[in-house]
């Protein structure tokens, strides 16, 4: 815990200044009343107005106002506060984002319900037998508890899952009962309704025990043993530091940072570690749960009410002591944090695009730095940026170059589709379908890969060429045939396929254009009849639970071939999956995006990645086979090469000569409105006040790409900077006050992107 020392305290009748969690400029002063004592990071309710908000002690009145006028700080909130350390981390964001620092304490304060004490909660208890007989034991009670429900409900696997969960052990809230049954909510309440499940009041959502730190891991190979070591005597020393653990898929990294984790637990500090995609870490938690023998506190937007109000707090009671979670988790007020692992470190995941725009990678480098001490940051291809900053001496670097086990990397190959071309309407050449055949035949799994959900990208009429467009955004409507509808994968916007053209008004004229896993799905159950068939995608695969399940179909072999987007492409270890074929693996190259090719790389390296990681027997080697029309591009060859070196100096060569990241400072501004003309003057006048020099260039302004989105005008521009300026300073002189996504007169409003990933 922090030092109480470390906090300054205001006797009564000061005047403190307190940030609100709003975008204001600025903190704002009020007087402490009179036998009132607060601290420096304390929460505390003050006037705003007519209302009445929470807000956070951030030091000693800024002054400028007659005191005489200063409003009274109503009251204190008896939540622990704010570490120091958290009200630097949230100024500098607020900084370096350009964000109002009430926006970024806004994301720090998500759950303004945990201020208050925690409240009962309801949990969920088999329903229990009104006359069993006298003699039987616990096991007959329970079985004939659950024949009496299975005669009384309509019985379901789901449902069983359930029954059998809730009669382990004591009862259990809503959430957790869903997800340790790997079961969606409705499930349960449907148990509850059906009368199979009763609900009962239990005093709050059962803290978080303590991970068992002592407990030895895996024993580590020697390479493995070397990398620990040095992440372990890093979190001894103490103090701020970077290490990159860079290794193949398989090659033990998890185990490998899990040392570190063990030490800060030891230690009785917390340790965070953050994932791009929480939904998707089912693995990772049973991974987590075998070494340290409980489940780690968990922070995702796909959380109940009730357990974000518990986390937030075990969290910043410091009970909560390791907590896994998505870019949001770097925002919980930690008392004591000792430790952070981004693990995918490289991953566009971790770039939250509105509201404060960040990214949680860099950011938690901050929080790192400020509360001194370690960062591991985990990757089998990591970004640009880490490699640059390892290479420059700012980072350590651990390497582990061979899959656990002495398991080979798969074989990668592309399949030239100039040559083997899939009929017309068809997306698998000949190659791969027969690779899926010989797969399948030897009762094997394949993953088909395709970054596309949906069943076609865009849909025209044959009659006179016109496509749907979404109403709101400059972008083709997507179909999706299991819907039954027309989606728009930007703004959500759906609706059903027309039955005549909106121009020509042809009947049943629509074609539809292009593949997407549900139209993969329609091929592939015309090649192979008798393979048993999964989507994965985020609209098949929607929440933790969703997800866990098909992780255990898939570890079950109770599907064969897998058609995924990019949510399968991640960490996952099937042993018998021993193909994959990238169906298209030029989906990613084309387009403005300066990351293109080294973002396609990573996501095909990772997905390749899923193929045959465990060679327990011989034939279980991996194979992976990327469709390509262009198979002399770098990324292809680096692919098949496996010369990631090559490839990276390329890329950054090519970066360098742009001064490009990381070789150069990047910001974009984005200018939007619903009036056109107004989103376009505010921009021109931006142009002509933007700031020149030697080293500064701005770019635009032009329509963006998606230059219209939720019935938003955009236009961009982008302000291109040598490294050595301050891309801040240049900024805020520039566009100061219109920051942080204030709104403009006529509807304008201004968005501060600075290290764009997204160029959209
Ligand atoms: P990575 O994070 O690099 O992909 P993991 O840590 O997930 O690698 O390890 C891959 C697989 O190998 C996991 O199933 C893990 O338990 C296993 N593994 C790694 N190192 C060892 C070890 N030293 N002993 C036993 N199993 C190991
Ligand atoms: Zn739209």
């Amino acid at each position: 815990m922090q030092p109480s020392s470390a906090i300054s305290s205001h006797s009564g009748g000061q005047q403190v200044s307190v940030l609100l969690p709003l975008p204001l400029a600025g903190a704002y002063d009020y007087r402490v009343p009179r036998g009132m004592a607060v601290r420096t990071g304390q929460f505390v309710a003050v006037p705003l107005g007519v209302r009445v908000v929470t807000g956070v002690v951030w030091g000693e009145a800024r002054g400028g106002v007659d005191p005489a006028k200063l409003k009274e700080v109503l009251g204190t909130r008896e939540a622990p506060g704010l570490s120091r350390d958290m009200l630097r981390f949230i100024d500098w964001v607020a900084a370096y984002t350009l964000s109002p620092p009430g926006a970024v304490l806004k994301m720090a304060m998500s759950v303004p319900k945990a201020l208050e004490p925690p409240k009962p909660v309801t949990a969920y208890a088999p329903a229990p037998i009104s006359s069993a007989p006298a003699s039987v034991s616990g096991t007959e009670i329970r079985q004939i508890r659950q024949i009496r429900q299975i005669r009384q409900i309509r019985m379901t696997p789901a449902r069983r899952r359930v029954l059998e969960v809730a009669a382990e052990g004591p009862p259990l809230i809503l959430a957790d009962l869903a997800r340790k049954a790997a079961v969606g909510t409705s499930v349960v309440k449907g148990l509850a309704r059906a009368g199979a499940l009763i609900p009962v009041q239990v005093a709050a959502p059962p803290p978080h025990p303590l991970p068992r730190w002592q407990t030895e891991g895996v024993s580590l190979s020697a390479a493995q043993e070397t990398a620990a070591a040095q992440l372990v005597r890093a979190v001894d020393r103490g103090g701020f530091g970077v290490t990159l653990l860079d290794g193949v898929p398989g090659s033990g990294k998890t185990e490998v940072y899990f040392q570190a984790i063990a030490r800060v637990l030891e230690q009785g500090r917390q340790a965070l570690v953050l994932l791009p995609e929480i939904a998707l870490s089912a693995q990772w938690l049973e991974r987590f749960r075998g070494r340290f023998g409980v489940e780690p506190a968990q922070w995702h937007s796909d959380l109940t009410g009730a357990r974000r109000r518990a986390t937030w707090r075990a969290v910043t009671e410091g009970q909560a002591t390791v907590v896994v979670g998505a870019r949001s988790a770097l925002f919980l007020p930690y008392p004591d944090l000792g430790l952070i692992v981004v693990d995918e470190e490289h991953d566009a995941a971790y770039k939250q695009e509105d509201g404060v725009i960040y990214n949680a990678r860099d950011m938690a480098v901050v929080r790192a730095r400020i509360g001194e001490f370690s960062l591991i940051a985990v990757s089998a291809t990591p970004s640009l940026e880490t490699l640059t900053n390892v290479k420059e001496g700012r980072y350590q670097s651990l390497h582990l170059p061979d899959r656990h086990g002495g398991a080979t990397l798969p074989d990668l190959q592309t399949i030239d589709m100039r040559e083997d071309k899939p009929a017309s309407g068809h997306w698998l050449s000949g190659a791969l379908g027969t690779a899926v055949e010989e797969t399948l035949s030897r009762g094997e799994q394949a993953l088909l890969f395709l970054n596309r959900r949906g069943y076609a990208p865009l849909t025209l009429c044959r009659a006179c060429g016109h496509r749907l467009q979404c109403p709101r955004c400059t972008a083709w409507l997507v179909q999706h045939r299991r819907a039954g509808r027309l989606l728009c994968h930007h703004c959500g916007h759906g609706a059903a396929v027309p039955t005549h053209c909106p121009q020509c008004q042809a009947e049943d004229s629509f074609a539809a254009c292009g593949p997407g896993v549900e139209r993969l799905a329609e091929e592939v159950s015309e090649l192979f009849p008798g393979a048993r068939t999964t989507i994965a995608a985020s609209d098949t695969v929607a929440g933790p639970a969703a997800a866990a399940a098909l992780v255990k179909r898939i570890e079950d072999h109770e599907v064969d071939l897998i058609i995924g987007t990019q949510i399968v492409a991640k960490g996952y270890h099937f042993p018998l999956l021993t193909l994959v074929g990238v169906v298209d693996g030029d989906l990613g190259l084309t387009g403005g995006d300066l990351r293109a090719a080294e973002r396609t790389y990573q996501l095909l390296y990772q997905v390749a990645g899923r193929a045959g990681r465990e060679q327990s027997r011989e034939q279980r080697a991996g194979r992976v086979l990327v469709q390509t029309y262009m198979p002399g591009h770098p990324v292809m060859a680096a692919l098949t090469s496996g010369n990631r070196d090559q490839f990276l100096e390329a890329e950054a060569q090519a970066r360098r000569d742009a001064g490009m990241p990381p070789f150069g400072r990047l910001a974009a501004l984005i200018v939007s409105s619903r009036d056109r003309a107004a989103a376009e003057k505010v921009a021109r006048n931006l142009a002509a006040t933007a700031p020149h020099g030697p080293h500064v260039q701005v770019l635009g302004p032009a329509p963006a790409p998606l230059s219209l989105l939720r019935g938003r005008h955009r236009l961009r521009l982008l302000i291109k900077a040598g490294r050595g300026t301050n891309m801040q300073k240049v900024l805020g002189q520039w566009v100061g006050q219109r920051a942080g996504g204030a709104r403009l007169p006529g509807g304008v409003r201004l968005q501060v992107d600075v290290d764009p990933y997204s160029f959209l």
